[in-house]
Order: C-alpha cells, then sequence, then structure tokens
C-alpha cells in the first residue's frame, strides 16, 4: 500500500487543445512549456504536441535543452532571451530563437561569432516590465540587421490586461503602441498570449503565444472549448463524525453546525493544494461536488461527507480537474489557475 495521491496529465486533452488554439489563432501558435509546462511535464508535453505544433516556448535556455536533447526539431522561443554569452552560443549551437528585450542582450548577440541567430524584438508596449520603448524599436531592428550573424529579425510583444474583458483599452492601446512601433518593418509579430487568443482576434499576428489555454483552464470567459489536461487526485483515508459545536484542524476554522461527517483526503499543502483554501471550496469524491472544510494541513485535508451517504475510505477524491475546475480552486484562494498548476509537486504523476 502506498499513499493515494496522485496527478493525471491527459495527453489527448493537450492536443485537443492546441488544434483549438490554431484554429481560432489561425496561423502558427507556439505551444509555451516554461515551468516545467505549467506543471504537467514538459517532456510529455512536447513530445505529445511535436507533431503537431509549429514551435514550442520556454522562459530561459537550461529549459529548452531536455527537449532538444530528447529530439524535439520545431522552432523553440525563449521568451526572456540570453542572460549571458554561453546562452547565447547554447541558443545557436540547439538553434533557439532568441528574444532581445534590452540593450545588454543586444551586445550578446553582437559579441557572437557562431552560427546564425533569429532574434525576436521585445516591444514594451504598455506592460512596462521589459522590452524597448516604441521609439527604440527601428534603431534596435537596424542595429541587428546590422549583425551578420542575425539572420532572421521578428517583433512580439506581451498583453498585461487580455484576460479583462471589461478593460478593453489597455489591451488596444498595447495593440496600437506595437503596432506603430514595429510599422513596415519586416518579419513575423506575435502578440496574443491565450487570452489575446480566445478573447481577442484584433490581436492574431502571425504567430500566437498559447499557454494556460493549452492545460485547459480558460483565461478568461469565451467560447472555446477546452479540456482540462491536470486531475488531482486522491483518495479517503478515514472518517469521522464531528457533533455539533465540534471544531476540526488547525485553528479550528470550521465548527460543525450540526452533526458532520467528515473525510480526511491524502493531500496537503506540500502537495501543491494550497493552505489557504477556505471552508466550503469545491472538490468532488466519487464523482460527486461537496466542499472542503477545516484547515488544510501539509499532508491530508478534511472534506464534508455528510450529504453522500455511499462515500467513505476509498473513495476517489477529485481536488481539481473534469468537475472541479481548477480555476474554481483558484479563484477562492485569491489566485490564479497558474500558480496552482506550478506549484504540484510530490504526488506521482500518472502520464495518459
Ligand atoms: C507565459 C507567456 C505566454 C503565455 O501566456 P498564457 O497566458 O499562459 O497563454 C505568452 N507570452 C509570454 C511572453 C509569456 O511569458
Amino acid at each position: 500500500m502506498s499513499r493515494p495521491a496522485w496527478v493525471e496529465i491527459d495527453l489527448s486533452a493537450l492536443q485537443a487543445n492546441y488544434a483549438a488554439a490554431q484554429v481560432v489563432h489561425g496561423g502558427r501558435v507556439f505551444a509555451v512549456l516554461k515551468a516545467n509546462a505549467y506543471g504537467h511535464g514538459a517532456l510529455p508535453c512536447a513530445q505529445a504536441l511535436a507533431a503537431q505544433a509549429d514551435g514550442f516556448a520556454v522562459a530561459f535556455v537550461e529549459e529548452a535543452l531536455p527537449l532538444r536533447a530528447a529530439g524535439i526539431t520545431a522552432p523553440i522561443l525563449v521568451l526572456e532571451g540570453a542572460f549571458d554569452a554561453d546562452d547565447v552560443q547554447q541558443a545557436a549551437r540547439h538553434q533557439l530563437w532568441l528574444v532581445v528585450h534590452q540593450a545588454r542582450q543586444i551586445e550578446l548577440l553582437a559579441q557572437h561569432g557562431g552560427a546564425p541567430l533569429h532574434a525576436w524584438i521585445k516591444v514594451d508596449s504598455g506592460m512596462h516590465r521589459v522590452g524597448f520603448a516604441p521609439h527604440e524599436v527601428a534603431a534596435v531592428q537596424e542595429r541587428l540587421a546590422a549583425c551578420p550573424q542575425v539572420t532572421q529579425i521578428s517583433f512580439m510583444t506581451h498583453l498585461a490586461r487580455a484576460d479583462e474583458l471589461e478593460q478593453p483599452l489597455h489591451t488596444l492601446a498595447q495593440l496600437q503602441q506595437f503596432d506603430e512601433a514595429v510599422g513596415a518593418l519586416p518579419g513575423w509579430r506575435s502578440v496574443s498570449n491565450s487570452a489575446g487568443i480566445v478573447a481577442w482576434p484584433q490581436t492574431h499576428r502571425d504567430w500566437g503565444r498559447a499557454g494556460l489555454m493549452l492545460y485547459g483552464a480558460a483565461p478568461c470567459a469565451s467560447d472555446t472549448v477546452l479540456r482540462p489536461v491536470m486531475r488531482l487526485k486522491s483518495r479517503i483515508f478515514a472518517e469521522r463524525w464531528l457533533e455539533p459545536g465540534q471544531s476540526v484542524g488547525y485553528g479550528a476554522i470550521f465548527t460543525a453546525p450540526r452533526r458532520t461527517r467528515v473525510g480526511l483526503v491524502a493531500m496537503g499543502y506540500a502537495d501543491g493544494y494550497p493552505r489557504t483554501t477556505p471552508n466550503g471550496t469545491p472538490v468532488a469524491v466519487d464523482g460527486q461536488r461537496t466542499q472542503t472544510l477545516g484547515r488544510v494541513s501539509m499532508d491530508m485535508m478534511t472534506v464534508d461527507l455528510t450529504n453522500l451517504p455511499n462515500t467513505g475510505p476509498g473513495s476517489e477524491v477529485e481536488l481539481w480537474g473534469d468537475l472541479v475546475p481548477v480555476g474554481t480552486v483558484a479563484a477562492a484562494n485569491n489566485t490564479i489557475a497558474y500558480e496552482l498548476l506550478c506549484h504540484v509537486q510530490r504526488v506521482p504523476r500518472k502520464v495518459m
């Protein structure tokens, strides 16, 4: 017997979601695999998409190397670009496409003497983290075009508020800044993240960059049908009754108003289920929705079985997946699905 907690990764759902991103966006789409494919496993995800994907994207060079080592030959865009000269060497050797978002990175490319490089100039159209100001873009393009080792130049920007459909002005202003900055310069353009792909057709350019939507979590309200890729699961391993007035767990944050049957689930914050989860957060037991109660501890948590008479020790629990969207658990925790997906750890992964 071993602890009954696991995470299922449904690669057919990943393939269907990628296909949906391609249909909705048109043109080409990077499958974003940074942060170990948002906690889903970068290598199995890349392999599942290898026959389909126009390209992949990762955050930094070290995330790309295992994909190349495993025989992934599609383009890989490195979203943060090079941190040092060694990154540029690796990018050239493994044909990685490098984002260039600051002057130091232009120098790193200019000093590089090796194989040809494809640079993606990042325009700061309003996110104001990294990227060149719109008025600098033409000069950056000219400087890179003058480097013989830079054989292709493309342009990208990143949207700060595309998930807020009721706040269109920021997104539309970013789009205008980007289009004006790039003007008629030759090269591909890429603007849309997942929310841009599903909700902002005017942001679609040569390449989309699909992250969250690949994993089947909705980036914002939309008609695009997505299938959850991750199911975080466990089982009830014990049960007990609380009498009215008794409380359960650290901090006694749940006190039973009536006789309450509590199921103990082998899942805790050390597995990535958030400790901040409040009472009443949805969870499914043997396919039926119920709710959490009491504080999530490191290795176990408690759920309400009072109204589910046929459940008990051995019952299967879905923390998130098909019946409980990860976004619902995230919202209950004042965070986003991205963070919960990335934080899953310790539990064995079953790729299917
Ligand atoms: C992570 C990332 C994406 C993907 O964003 P999603 O919202 O997950 O689709 C796209 N572009 C850049 C630059 C990113 O860093």
